[in-house]
């Protein structure tokens, strides 16, 4: 199988890099002239990579193309734009769009797709930069079966856990849980680190005590760790949370869904990229807690 992949940041090229290793042949595309000729020339030594210009060269070289951009308009732009993917895929390529976007538009471009005879997964993913490099992503899957098992094999090259939750968008919206999860995570971490440093505790103590007991998550171990350091460099930028979180937002409001501990996380999120940090990792909000505490 021929694989396309269009996105080569932060989560994407780790991720194609762990397709090479697997021993799938890729063409790579991204928005930037030349960084994509540059992850094939660094890459050569993992396996067969071939860079082009548009997503419509990758998608016309490839019988999967895998999308990890970054927001709705990006992937609209890639699978629908004038060089886009839509234009040049052959019928029964399967498009797995990996970045996080709108279930909504994910279920537009579903159907778009099936009137051109071709296939669409929506596979967001969680795990972190962490979890593309290792391989070790949580997948969730929004679209039809048979697709799915023919992309499985791809899917398992990036990924431990791949779960299919039924129709296109579903994956989005599983994704979306999972941020109203991680978001109110990062907000606890933040306050018990600085609840701590006020009382006088020694931080690096806490974290390894408190990672062992019921109050750990995922926040705490690896983004409590980086507040500890003073380590604000992105792995997840504060302007990808924001957006996944208009995202929930937005869908709660349609459902009624009453999220006051999301909500609240994106308001103090604000007063980070208020400060002009928006590129920081999200453990940057950390600073913004001990302030309010008046560290
Ligand atoms: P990133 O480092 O900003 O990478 C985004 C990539 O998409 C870049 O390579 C960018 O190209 C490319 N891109 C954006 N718009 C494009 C367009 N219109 N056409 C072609 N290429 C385009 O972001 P990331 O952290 O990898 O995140 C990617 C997606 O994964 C997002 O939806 C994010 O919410 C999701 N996600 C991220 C994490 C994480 O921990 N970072 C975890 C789970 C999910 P250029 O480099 O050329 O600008």
């Amino acid at each position: 199988m021929q694989i396309g992949f269009i996105g080569l940041g932060i989560m994407g090229a780790p991720q194609a890099q762990n397709l090479l290793r697997a021993g799938f042949s890729l063409t790579v595309a991204t928005r930037t002239p030349g960084k994509a000729e540059k992850f094939a020339q660094d890459n050569k030594e993992l396996g067969k990579v071939q860079a082009v210009n548009t997503a419509a060269e990758v998608a016309a070289a490839s019988d999967i193309v895998i999308t990890m951009v970054t927001d709705s308009p990006d992937v609209v732009a890639v699978a629908r734009g004038e060089n886009g993917i839509f234009a040049t895929a052959k019928p029964g390529t399967i498009i797995i769009d990996m970045s996080t976007i709108s279930p909504k538009v994910t279920q537009e471009l579903a159907a778009e797709a099936e009137a051109k005879g071709l296939q669409w997964l929506d596979a967001p993913v969680s795990g972190g930069q962490k979890g593309a490099i290792e391989g070790t992503l949580t997948i969730m899957i929004g679209g039809d079966s048979a697709a799915l098992e023919k992309a499985r094999p791809v899917l398992e090259a990036m990924g431990k856990r791949i779960t299919h939750f039924g129709k296109a968008g579903n994956g989005q919206f599983a994704k979306l849980s999972n941020q109203v999860i991680v978001a109110c995570n990062l907000l606890s971490a933040c306050e018990g680190l600085v609840f701590a440093a006020k009382a006088g505790l020694d931080l690096n103590t806490v974290h390894s005590a408190l990672t062992g007991g019921a109050a750990n998550s995922w926040a705490l171990d690896v983004l409590g760790k980086k507040m500890i350091d003073r380590d604000f460099a992105p792995a997840f930028m504060v302007k990808l949370q924001q957006k996944d979180l208009r995202l929930v937002l937005d869908a709660a409001s349609n459902s009624h869904t009453a999220l006051p501990g999301t909500s609240l996380v994106h308001q103090l999120l604000a007063a980070v990229e208020a400060e002009g940090r928006g590129d920081d990792g999200t453990q940057s909000l950390f600073r913004i807690i001990e302030r309010l505490a008046g560290i």
